[in-house]
């Protein structure tokens, strides 16, 4: 009798595929890379294992080509979160698990590590080159102050003595510089502030079991100093950590603030800022590191000795992925910790909503940092300027202005917040009231005056600024609204002695933040404008100032999360300034001052706030009191799309504990010349909502006639 081993290939089929293993291949383990025949080509499959029997008759069975390597690519815990997303998002258990892979290792050519780093061997540390080599020598000592790359080496034409001092046997390459050579800085732990005790006293003896922990603590309360404790606890008992943080680049400034901590340690990092084979060797060495800290992504990273999960800023939106597999890592991290017993800790300034109200209800533990860990750091004043009575000049009041000018003369630093990157929103003829269009979306194209573009935000058209209106000929176009470029410039003009830098997707490269940091911190920057990229986790001492306009679309929003998110980023915001022992001040431009969000705000009562929402989310069966799961259909057609769904909703099972809406246009109706339709199912019960899916998801595939595209998206964040 033949083995039969079952292979899950990145397919859109919800199904496994059965091949012949032949003698000579052994036994495969689970997890293990196959290459196997498929249709007419060949692809790179998992193996999950042997089956007795397959409904495939013996005779059309195929072979498996090869198995790929000796040791399973995947361990059987990666495997099992695989399939718990699988049974939980309805996504192609295969799809999934290829998905997991770094790039380079779903070549069917074995992956040969590149070894970027030159290090210094034991007889280099005491080599001495001939005093003429004088290149040699000084590299040489670069090399004993810290492994260098190969990419700065080549840059800077050191190939040649590189090469000399690997033949003399005093350096050699190697894929990641080994911990000792690192030569951090070290950095002492400062004492405890009482808040970081008690929250320690909670944490330290979860550890060791499952568990979810939410440490609410206020901007500056030190919840990372806070991290930091938990994972050397975690690493004295030859644990592993795996720290997830927000889709930022902030996460060379936090690897290095880590490695001055743990000197001597092995850390891995996991973003898609990594290129293809640095992403690929972090994921190789990922098993045998200490600390992993990386992006969502990092979730389904293999650590065998995983001990503790740290998700920072647990409340930002890039946890959740927005396409294909649209899980959310914070839901996943806490489904891996439950797998595998390990404890889970959640951290926000403003949690969601979803992880508050497990606090609340007494599911997750909750522990609160309520103080600043620097004890003259004083929570903001928050003044809003009313714009129903004071007249607004480019997106300037006056007393905005007057404070930024006092500031500015103080020798302190501001930050002006304004959450749309362009130089305007829209072009607008004045005559015949045209506003620039996008001939593919329903959006408008926006401004951009550096590149001389209109842009689409959504589809990414670009086109050259017309020089007079496409309606009516009119050469006058106007800008129509405020964007950021638009503000830097209007800022310029108004306050000429200032040095300001702008920060938007538009100027942020990854590498970029690391160079901002220093120059804010070494004075060389009076005033930051930018988007909520601002918002995010930076110290700044020396900035007093937050500046926050227009903001009121999110107050009105038919969205009904716009408030939370709104709320969460103004508290952030707000978090950036005065974090030393100068107090920051805050002001905020609104013509709805008498929002109950900005009370609140005031107070800096985020639980206040939330419990708030929380009361209108209930009455209003909305999430967390209901779950819900969103069927998205995108066709040439607001019609066909319609149609598409309104067959699916005549396909749902009966069952009284879920309810099927009517299908609706998206909010963004048109994108890229596809029409967006969706249908939303809603239950007050997470497994019959479950249930249902199961059994009406299989039904979808047969809906004739297709759309371009259906997803299924469960907990969706955005609509
Ligand atoms: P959060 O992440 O909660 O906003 P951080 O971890 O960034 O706060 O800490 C805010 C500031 O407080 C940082 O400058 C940090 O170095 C400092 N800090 C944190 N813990 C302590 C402590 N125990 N003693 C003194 N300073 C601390
Ligand atoms: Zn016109
Ligand atoms: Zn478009």
């Amino acid at each position: 009798m033949p083995s039969i081993l079952q292979v899950a290939l990145d397919t859109p089929l919800h199904r496994l595929f059965d091949y012949r293993l032949p003698d000579s291949a052994g036994t495969v383990q689970p997890g293990s890379l196959v290459e196997v025949p498929f249709g007419r080509t060949r692809q790179v499959g998992i193996a999950l294992g042997p089956v007795a029997d397959s409904t495939v008759g013996a005779d059309k069975l195929r072979e498996v080509i090869r198995v790929l390597d000796d040791r399973p690519a995947l361990s059987p815990d990666i495997l099992r979160l695989a399939q718990f997303c699988a049974d939980y998002y309805h996504y192609p258990l295969g799809a999934i698990l290829l998905a997991t892979l770094p790039p380079r290792l779903k070549n069917a050519t074995p992956f040969v590590a590149d070894t970027p780093w030159l290090v210094l061997t034991e007889a280099g540390q005491v080599a001495e080159p001939a005093a003429r080599a004088r290149a040699q020598r000084a590299l040489l000592d670069a090399l004993r102050a810290a492994p260098q790359p190969r990419e700065t080496l080549r840059a800077q034409k050191q190939g040649r003595h590189a090469a000399a001092l690997v033949a003399a046997g005093w350096a050699a390459w190697t894929s990641v510089p080994p911990p000792s050579a690192v030569a951090p800085r070290t950095a002492e732990s400062p004492p405890a502030t009482a808040g970081q005790q008690a929250a320690l006293d909670a944490l330290l003896p979860a550890l060791g079991k499952f568990g979810v922990h939410l440490v609410h603590g206020v901007t500056g309360s030190g919840k990372t100093e806070l991290y930091l404790r938990l994972i050397d606890a975690v690493l004295a008992r030859g644990l592993q950590a795996l720290v997830l943080i927000p889709e930022i680049a902030l996460t060379p400034q936090l690897e290095q603030h880590f490695r001055r901590r743990f000197p001597g340690r092995r850390f891995a990092t996991l973003h898609s800022g990594l290129a293809e084979s640095a992403r690929t060797e972090n994921w190789l060495a990922a098993p045998d590191c200490d600390v992993l800290l990386g992006t969502r992504l990092s979730v389904f990273a293999p650590l065998s000795r995983l001990g503790l999960i740290v998700v920072d800023e647990e409340h930002d939106a890039s946890f959740k992925q927005q396409d294909s597999l649209r899980y959310s890592a914070r839901d996943v991290a806490i489904a891996r910790g439950k797998q595998r017993g390990v404890p889970v800790v959640l951290g926000s300034a403003t949690p969601s909503l979803e992880s508050y109200a497990q606090a609340i209800n007494g599911r997750y533990q909750l522990i609160e940092l309520k103080q600043r860990a620097i004890s003259q750091a004083r929570l903001p004043a928050i003044e809003l300027v009313d714009l129903k009575h004071i007249p607004v000049d480019n997106g300037l009041t006056r007393p905005a202005l007057q404070v930024l000018t006092d500031t500015l003369a103080r020798g302190e630093q501001s930050l002006v917040f304004l959450n749309r990157r362009g130089y305007a929103p829209a072009l607008y003829c004045p005559s015949c009231g045209w506003v620039s269009p996008c001939p593919h979306c329903s959006g408008r194209l926006v401004l951009h005056r550096t590149s001389h573009r209109l842009k689409c935000h959504h589809c990414g058209l670009e086109t050259r600024i017309p020089s007079e209106c496409p309606g009516c000929g009119n050469p006058d176009l106007k800008p129509l609204g405020q964007g950021t470029q638009r503000l830097e410039e209007t800022l310029t003009a108004l306050l000429p002695a200032a040095r300001i830098r702008r920060i938007d997707r538009d100027t942020m490269r990854p590498r970029a933040w690391a160079e901002l940091g220093a120059a804010v911190h070494g004075g060389e920057i009076d005033l930051l404008v930018g988007t909520q990229m601002l918002a995010k986790g930076h110290d700044f001492p020396n900035m007093t100032l937050a500046l926050i306009l227009d903001t009121d679309g999110a107050l009105y929003s038919p969205d009904f999360r716009a408030t939370e998110r709104l709320f969460a980023q103004l508290m952030q915001v707000a978090g950036r300034a005065g974090r030393a022992d100068k107090p920051g001040r805050v002001l905020i431009q609104t013509a709805f001052p008498d929002h109950p969000l900005f009370r609140y705000l005031q107070r800096h009562d985020y639980s206040g706030y939330a419990r708030a929402l929380l009361a209108e989310r209930k009455q209003l069966d909305l999430p967390p009191f209901t779950r819900q799961v969103l069927l998205r259909a995108e066709a040439p057609t607001m019609a066909a799309a319609l149609a598409f769904l309104q067959r699916a909703a005549a396909l749902a099972p009966a069952t009284a504990d879920v309810s099927v809406f009517a299908a609706t246009p998206a909010p963004m109706a048109r994108v890229a010349n596809l029409e967006r339709a969706q249908l939303l199912i809603q239950s007050a019960q997470r497994q019959a909502l479950q249930a249902f899916v199961r059994d009406w998801r299989p039904q979808l595939d047969g809906i004739r006639p297709r759309v371009a595209r259906w997803s299924l998206d469960v907990d969706p964040l955005v609509f």
